[in-house]
């Protein structure tokens, strides 16, 4: 979601300005930020030193998730920065441009109905927003305090821009949100009763639209309408991103995930009887109260859903978050230690995954010259360099490694 707001304020901005690669040659130098982990906050503060000292003379502006729950702290901070804009007000970029000192972070700003500029940069695929903000209270999360309540994009404004980027020549769209299968909880505007399994059909139905994606389903919101919608549409991509968090049914209640290991599970095993579906999470290890029991029971579900991708880290505490507060924090060590084991023992099933790809034939979309993604987001390399582009391809799997396949296009 932060890659498309900067492609937003790129686009808002781009009659006005170009890129550069070259900060010192800048006269807006704009930092989008993520506050998820701690890491990325305090980097913000260096390289905000690094930049000015580099380019005195530019315009500084801070954007994103950090804008939002450090306002004006930022300004204090750093009083060479013009701005700070928060993820909510993205298409209000030229008013924090142009207002001295502007401090914008409404987290009730309704951007809903706003269209923004075309951002896209493949010729073949694009990323469009179906929801902004968060209602959900995961005890470590700090997005719904720098994004906002939930609000569902109109459908028929999401369908029109659908329709638009197809007739460009568009042939693959990923629905983003924080939670895009609860698409259609709260509009801002009067809306007929409509949910994520809707609009996913109406999605499909669009001329030129080979291929639907979406990034990030809650487990909760899993139904078996909109699994059984991912099963037998065949538009829609054969990879689903099921963020886990913990395997402990016990943790899972302390995260407020509002799911347990065996819903989790079983979701998980009505997805499995999808031929080649890829299955990809996101976990925490180290969440306070994490017993080593606990994180057997992660482990547990890694060797029983064997996902093809984990984003994995160690948990990191966030202001304004109920966790933070929370009295049994895991020592840094011990988390360390588990986030290592929990990495390994992925390694070396993504390589008997690898093996297993061999001989197999996918539909790859080659986006750029001699590589594409297949259909179940495996990255696959063609030999051809000057074929095929922007077609999808049946490619025969013929090497593979933890990260790439490579093969030849049969078809
Ligand atoms: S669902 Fe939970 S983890 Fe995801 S953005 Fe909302 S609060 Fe954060």
């Amino acid at each position: 979601m932060n890659v498309k707001d900067s492609e937003h304020i790129i686009a808002e901005l781009s009659d006005e300005y170009e890129i550069t690669q070259n900060p010192e040659n800048a006269d807006l130098i704009l930092l989008n930020t993520c506050s998820v982990r701690e890491k990325p906050v305090q980097k913000l503060f260096s390289e905000l030193g690094a930049l000015n000292k580099k380019n005195p003379n530019a315009k500084f502006g801070v954007c994103g998730c950090t804008a939002s729950h450090m306002g004006k702290e930022i300004i204090k901070r750093a009083p060479f920065v013009s701005f700070v804009l928060g993820a909510r007000n993205v298409s209000r970029i030229k008013e924090a441009l142009n207002t001295p000192k502007a401090v914008i972070t409404d987290l009730d700003y309704d951007e809903t109905t706003y269209v923004f500029k075309n951002t896209r940069k493949n010729p073949y695929k694009d990323f469009i927003n179906i929801m902004v903000g968060c209602d959900k209270k995961c005890s470590y999360c700090i997005v719904p305090k720098t994004r906002g309540k939930e609000l569902s994009i109109p459908m028929d404004l999401i369908i029109g821009q659908i329709e638009k980027l197809a007739a460009e020549g568009v042939k693959e769209i990923t629905l983003l949100g924080q939670n895009v299968n609860n698409y259609g909880k709260r509009f801002s505007v009067s809306h007929p009763k409509v949910d994520f399994t809707d609009l996913l059909r109406e999605v499909s139905k669009i001329d030129g639209i080979e291929r639907i994606r979406f990034t990030s389903p809650h487990p909760l919101h899993a139904d078996d309408r909109f699994l059984e919608e991912f099963a037998n549409n065949p538009k829609i991509c054969k990879h689903i991103h099921f963020p886990l968090q913990s395997g402990s049914t016990k943790l899972l209640k302390a995260m407020r995930r509002g799911y347990s290991k065996e819903w989790f599970l079983n979701r998980c095993e009505i997805i499995r009887q999808i031929p080649d579906v890829s299955i990809t999470t996101d976990i925490i290890v180290g969440f306070p109260g994490e017993s080593e029991e606990d994180f057997e029971e992660t482990m547990d579900v890694l060797e029983k859903v064997r996902f093809e991708q984990i984003f994995s880290f160690v948990y990191s505490p966030r202001p304004l978050t109920e966790a933070a507060d929370m009295p049994n924090q895991v020592d840094k060590q011990v988390a360390k230690e588990r986030l290592y084991r929990l990495q390994k023992r992925h390694a070396e099933i993504l390589d008997e995954i690898a093996k297993n790809q061999i001989g197999k034939i996918y539909k790859v979309l080659i986006e750029e010259p001699g590589m594409g993604k297949s259909d179940n987001f495996f990255t696959v390399k063609i030999p051809q360099k000057d074929k095929y582009l922007g077609e999808i391809v049946d490619v025969k799997i013929t090497n593979a490694n933890k990260h790439t396949l490579s093969g030849e296009v049969v078809k």
